[in-house]
């Protein structure tokens, strides 16, 4: 299914299902101008995935020889049937040189086991890192194999016919996540840097030390732009772009808050200890119920939020086999201290 969203450029969405995922669809736009088509992320490696896609560029008469992709981050569901697409027609595929790095290694080498401990030790019980190496979406509808890539810098662009595009590094949802920014109309491309009826996932990485406060960073470094369209990976956007930037800080707000009073409540917990006492929106259902590919994000956003909380003193962490978690001031304090930080950090 395609819609047409915008006119000169050309840009069109195709609506591409994630079957099974809380997610429901992604967003793949289609900027066409003259004969050249840039086609921004592509779905999960599957049969769902690849169906949709070939359908919405039949339907365009895309001609492959003009065409490339501009991939916003490494996630599966935006780069998984890159692989798939380009191995027997290819054409230029380009990604921050950042996530393209990232995306190589666990492609290649051995960061899923890197990670797997890392959850380990955050809390997260081995029986169930194993059951995640098959049922994590993230790792069964990866891109079947490497492919080649133009990397690219934050200010860096790229041009489809006669229209100019800036790529914008917002790290913080990954380490190198890029928007597309089409100045002369102010269209914003936001991948999963804002996104409108959920919350983008915020994770710890093992290479970032407070994804956190690099997303809230990334966020005051968008609001600088004057945007009057805002295309979302996910979902839809029905909302002025600025009120939801308030609206995800406002909500990390909260959720340090509460990774505090659970800590309160029982201080030299783990972070899935931690995890399962947060509020999550998971439709009634209790935290032993949530999905463990659910669970998995929830304790990597926990982690997130613990690493923003311990680089600001505000949380010690003590490492034995297992990591375990303890305020350093009473919490009310805490709440003072965190609210001036704040205020500070986001002007
Ligand atoms: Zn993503």
């Amino acid at each position: 299914m395609i819609q047409k969203i915008f006119s000169n450029p050309d840009i069109y969405q195709i609506d591409i299902p994630l079957p099974d995922n809380p997610l429901k669809n992604l967003n793949c736009y289609v900027i066409q101008d003259k004969e050249e088509t840039l086609i921004i992320d592509t779905g999960f490696n599957r049969p769902e995935c690849m169906e949709a896609m070939k359908n919405g560029l039949a339907e365009l008469g895309v001609q492959w020889e003009k065409t490339s992709f501009f991939l916003s981050h490494l996630h599966s569901d935006h780069v998984g049937l890159v692989y798939a697409l380009t191995k027997d027609k290819p054409c230029p595929i380009y990604m921050s040189r950042v996530d393209y790095h990232y995306l190589g290694d666990s492609l290649k080498g051995d960061s899923w086991l890197q990670l797997e401990e890392h959850y380990e030790k955050q809390g997260m019980p081995a029986q169930y890192t194993q059951v995640l190496r098959t049922t994590n979406p993230a790792r069964s509808f990866a891109p079947s194999g490497y492919f080649d890539a133009t990397t690219l810098e934050d200010g860096d662009t790229i041009t489809v016919g006669r229209h100019t595009f800036t790529c914008i590094l917002v790290e913080g949802h990954t380490p190198g996540q890029m928007c597309l920014y089409y100045a002369p109309e102010q269209i914003l491309f936001t991948a999963d840097h804002i996104l409108f009826d959920i919350t983008p996932n915020i994770t710890s990485w093992m290479e970032m030390e407070d994804a956190l406060g690099d997303y809230l960073k990334s966020l005051k470094k968008i609001r600088q732009y004057p945007i009057k369209l805002a295309l979302p990976s996910h979902r839809k956007n029905d909302m002025d772009v600025y009120q939801r930037i308030d609206e995800i800080v406002h909500h990390h707000n909260i959720r340090l808050k509460e990774v505090l009073q659970a800590l309160a409540q029982k201080p030299n917990s783990n972070a899935y200890e931690t995890a399962a006492m947060l509020r999550w929106s998971m439709r009634g259902k209790s935290w032993e119920e949530f999905p463990l590919p659910q669970r998995w994000f929830a304790l990597g956003e926990t982690m997130s939020h613990l690493d923003y909380l311990i680089k600001r003193g505000f949380v010690k962490q003590h490492k034995g086999d297992i990591y375990q978690y303890q305020l350093s001031h009473p919490l009310e304090e805490a709440f003072v201290i965190l609210d001036k930080i704040w205020e500070q950090e986001q002007q």
